[in-house]
């Protein structure tokens, strides 16, 4: 069973008596920062030169040095900047800086999952990983709730690198909803399968391949794409307030009745054994090492399959039809 923590189970003490660092002033990056200051935490933010995030952390009332500073003056560092270029902050901006017992955190363990970073013995290093985008944590921690968050120690200089990291979760208002214990392995390993398999890359594809099979056999784009993309959202909607289950008591008998029958023939046995040859690239470094080297490549491909979906009818047909949708939110 997993070991969850709850509000009662933090001190948020521990992380008000230490000095924050938040590199990064993104997704993640803001949520941290405004949260810990809200929570009483004494926070800057480290950002490089031309940061476009700078004048928006300013105008949110925080302290903006360069990253270097930041972890000079910090005795917790959380590294919020784009995955791929972690190591090269690190090794640029705080490695110099790391004190005996300073505590280096991250919101996603693959730097040190995949040995891009090794920090020295004399740091702890944890991990406190919110389960949903940096805009929902901070919209949930501003409502008075959580965003439910993972924690991981993967060393434990001070022996007490854990209650750190529960204190820190507290102070973004992830322990009112509860954070689950982990490992950097586990949450690297399963986070990299769940968005490529079935949350970003299994649910595109599905998507995309449900809307060419009605568009190829004649029928009206629009239809097409309200069937396979817009009323996706009502049965993930479902799903997560009530799993399968409620899914199912919602939909008609008949659809229930082709979920059974057809599901299977969709998604087969052989994309079972992709998804675990998939799982097998993650762990044995194979995609990490592809995804790093097409980042220093100046990502080619990313940007030819980034343009390719861009252009496709699905998301051309959708542009239009959700104009006429004012509920609907199309703000990139
Ligand atoms: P974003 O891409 O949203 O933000 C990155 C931030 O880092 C920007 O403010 C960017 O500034 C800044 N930055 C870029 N280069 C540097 C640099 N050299 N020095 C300092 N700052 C720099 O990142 P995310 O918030 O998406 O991701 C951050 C971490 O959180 C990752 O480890 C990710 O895996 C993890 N995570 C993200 C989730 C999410 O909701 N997106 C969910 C859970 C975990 P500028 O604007 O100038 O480029
Ligand atoms: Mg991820
Ligand atoms: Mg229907």
């Amino acid at each position: 069973m997993a070991e969850l923590f709850y509000d009662d189970d933090a001190d948020l003490s521990i992380i008000q008596g230490r000095k924050v660092a938040v590199l990064g002033y993104g997704s993640q990056g803001h949520a941290h920062a405004l949260s810990l200051r809200d929570s009483g935490v004494d926070v800057r933010v480290g950002l490089h030169e031309g940061s476009s995030s700078k004048a928006k952390a300013e105008e949110q009332g925080l302290r903006v040095v360069t990253p270097a500073e930041a972890a000079a003056e910090a005795d917790v560092i959380m590294i919020l900047v784009p995955d791929p270029i972690q190591a090269e902050v690190y090794e640029q901006s705080v490695k110099d800086n790391l004190k005996d017992g300073d505590a280096l955190f991250f919101g996603h363990g693959f730097n040190i999952r995949f040995g891009f970073i090794q920090p020295p013995a004399n740091v702890d290093v944890c991990m406190v990983a919110p389960k949903g985008p940096g805009h929902l944590v901070r919209r949930q921690f501003e409502e008075g709730r959580g965003v439910p968050c993972i924690a991981a120690v993967e060393q434990d200089a001070t022996g007490k690198a854990f209650e750190l990291a529960l204190s820190y979760a507290k102070g973004i208002g992830g322990t009112r909803a509860g954070v689950i214990k982990t490992t950097f392995t586990e949450e690297t390993e399963t986070d990299l399968f769940g968005e490529q398999a079935v949350l970003c890359g299994g649910a595109s594809a599905l998507v995309k391949a449900g809307f060419e099979t009605l568009v190829e056999a004649g029928y009206q784009p629009e239809i097409a794409y309200f069937e396979c993309l817009h009323e996706l959202k009502l049965i993930v909607d479902l799903m997560y307030e009530g799993g399968l289950s409620k899914m199912r008591w919602s939909v008609s008998e008949t659809a229930e009745w082709g979920d059974y029958v057809t599901g299977p023939r969709v998604i087969t046995d052989q994309t079972k054994a992709e998804m675990k040859k998939v799982l097998g690239e993650i762990q044995d470094g194979t995609f990490a090492k592809n995804w790093m080297a097409e980042y220093k490549a100046g990502l080619p491909k990313y940007n030819e399959y980034k343009k390719a979906d861009a252009d496709h009818t699905l998301e051309t047909t959708g542009k239009e039809l959700r104009k006429l949708m004012s509920w609907v939110d199309d703000e990139a």
